[in-house]
């Protein structure tokens, strides 16, 4: 079954001023749905075609340029828009907030062990905050588009945070900020996603 390019659930002006709706328009319709596109061309007809996104960069043949591409680049979108939406953000809280306290010390280090990655990261690429089944949490980042589902990818965790650090991210409004960019990620996080999607993992 054909992937299919997912709605925002809210509006492309919904994340301003943090991240301005061209921006949003231009990322979702161009960039993400061509990565849409691009994966189910590269995979109808193989044994992938029958495989979830998680299935597909899990056991992804790195040397497969267009899945790894293409299906990273739909994966790591679908999950930036899911962990922005704008409705109840909640707080960093429970269950989550005990585990980056854990690893980092505090909510405060974690933010600046995540934005060192995003801002560090030369190039394109992403900076991620993992889950392992244990209940742990690690940061980490990936260039391209390649995430820490696959094989030997960033720290091995599970994806519940993740920052887009392309250029096409960000340079409209920021142009090289980056690390103004970067710490205004911080103003659209929704809490609620990203810890249900925690309890999802270590549960
Ligand atoms: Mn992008």
């Amino acid at each position: 079954m054909a992937f299919t390019l997912p709605e925002l659930g809210y509006a492309y002006t919904a994340l301003e001023p943090h991240i301005d709706a061209r921006t949003m328009e231009i990322h979702h319709t161009k960039h993400h749905n061509g990565y849409t596109t691009k994966l189910n061309a590269a995979i109808e007809g193989t044994a992938l075609a029958s495989n979830t996104i998680e299935e597909i960069l899990k056991g992804l043949d790195m040397n497969n340029s267009a899945v790894r591409n293409n299906g990273g680049g739909f994966f790591n979108h679908c999950l930036f828009w899911e962990t922005m939406n704008p409705d109840d953000r909640g707080r960093l809280s429970g269950a989550l907030l005990d585990a980056v306290n854990s690893a980092f010390g505090s909510k405060d280090a974690f933010v600046d062990k995540f934005s060192a990655a995003a801002k560090t990261r030369f190039g394109s690429g992403w900076a991620w905050l993992c889950a392992h089944a244990d209940g742990s949490v690690e940061v980490c980042s990936s260039p391209n588009q390649d995430n820490p589902l696959m094989p030997g990818v960033g720290c091995g965790g599970t994806p519940i945070l993740g920052l887009d650090v392309w250029e096409h991210a960000y340079y409209l409004n920021y142009q090289n900020r980056r690390p103004d960019y970067v710490a205004a990620f911080f103003n659209v996080i929704n809490w609620n996603v990203v810890e249900k999607k925690y309890e999802a993992i270590v549960s």
